[in-house]
């Protein structure tokens, strides 16, 4: 059998169907083939030398900004996703009603990387982010960002807020705006993401307003706006909300991890159902870098890989509603695919509060696949040539 790429004994772990094993895995036509304890005569265009590494579907970071150019936070995706094994991003509201078309153009259909995206409640996006996108209430525009999702399926798939004071207004307008962002979620048929962080309302009051596949992004996010009580305890509302299907999402940011807050939620019973980034250009040189020093930052705080990997793979995609097709190594689907190292040390990870913490384990992404093609970049060992 000729496969275009041959993944030969790594140890694959794939959440979505409850595998852990070393195996072969053959790639053709952009579908993963075959996956077998070993794959018998098999040749291929190219083979991946497996042996010590783990194989993951490809990740899914559903926080990002990928907007270059426009927003001054955007990155672009392709060279994430080749640094990164991230083949599925989710822009989180860089661009609005006004500005998507432009984004689609110019960074959707022009990326390789799988690229979703959230409309911004402000018809503009992101574009004037440090000056507050809705401190003027004339910016928000629900009609058209239910039509923007209309008009752009598979691209546009939901609304985001960043519900902060400083960025929808306090009182009465800082609530017209959140409830102009839950409508126009429920009008399009979609879901919301809100972003917490010294918010106009309370967690409790906002979740009131969320239904299951919503989700609070900025999870473990310190400050006057936390999932935990001012006693430290999970609130009983955030509780509830993730037993009923709201989504907590990470999206570890600049501003918005907090060590003491995520150890205080776990030891608490409240994982978070995503893992995510956040990147943008203010923290791709630290403290996030990219989705497997985040994911690494969980195996730090005790998380078990195979659970790591779900949140990173599985889970998101089933935010995205599409976890019969990402998120997973079964055959017949696209072979978007990460090959990761597990490097043992001593790795310095920070939150961000600025506060350092010493972990032994640092995933890195060594190959990525995208739709059956290596994505140039990445590194490590995959230079090593396969030999018994
Ligand atoms: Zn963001």
């Amino acid at each position: 059998m000729q496969f275009d790429v041959l993944i030969r004994q790594g140890e694959v772990i794939d959440p979505s169907q409850n595998l852990r094993g070393v195996r072969d895995i053959g790639i053709l036509n952009g579908l993963i083939h075959t996956v077998e304890e070993k794959i018998e005569d098999a040749e291929a265009t190219f083979t991946v030398d497996g042996r010590g590494l783990l194989v993951t579907p490809g990740l899914i970071d559903i926080h990002m900004h990928a907007y270059r150019g426009h927003a001054p936070l955007g990155l672009d995706p392709d060279s994430l996703c080749a640094a990164g094994g991230v083949t599925t991003m989710l822009d989180a509201g860089t661009a609005g009603s006004y500005n998507f078309e432009g984004f689609r153009r110019d960074v959707v259909e022009r990326c390789e990387t799988h690229l979703e995206a959230l409309v911004n409640l402000c018809c503009v996006g992101l574009v004037a982010a440090n000056l507050g996108e809705l401190m003027d209430r004339r910016y928000a525009d629900p009609d058209g960002a239910v039509k923007t999702i209309r008009d752009n399926p598979g691209v546009a798939v939901g609304v985001k807020i960043r519900a902060g004071k400083h960025i929808i207004g306090d009182g009465e307008d800082g609530r017209d705006n959140f409830m102009d962002a839950v409508r126009a979620a429920r009008e399009s048929e979609t879901w919301l993401m809100v972003h917490i962080g010294e918010s106009p309302m309370t967690i409790p009051e906002m979740l009131e307003h969320m239904e299951p596949g919503d989700c609070i992004t900025h999870c473990f996010k310190g400050g006057s706006t936390r999932v935990l009580d001012p006693g430290g305890k999970v609130y009983d509302a955030v509780r509830d909300a993730a037993e009923r299907g709201v989504i907590f999402d990470v999206a570890h940011g600049f501003g918005s991890f907090q060590w003491e807050v995520c150890e205080a939620a776990l030891e608490q019973g409240l994982p978070p159902t995503t893992i995510s980034t956040d990147l943008h250009v203010k923290n791709i040189h630290g403290p996030v870098y990219d989705m497997t020093t985040t994911m690494s930052k969980f195996l730090y705080l005790g998380m078990p890989l195979e659970e790591v990997i779900a949140r990173s793979t599985s889970e998101p995609a089933a935010v995205l509603k599409q976890q019969d097709e990402i998120g997973t190594l079964k055959v017949g689907t696209v072979a978007d695919i990460a090959v990761l190292e597990k490097r043992e040390g001593r790795f310095v990870f920070t939150d961000s509060y600025r506060q350092d913490r010493v972990g032994n384990e640092l995933l890195i992404a060594s190959t990525t696949i995208r739709r059956g093609e290596i994505v140039p970049g990445g590194g490590g060992l995959r230079m090593r040539k396969l030999a018994d």
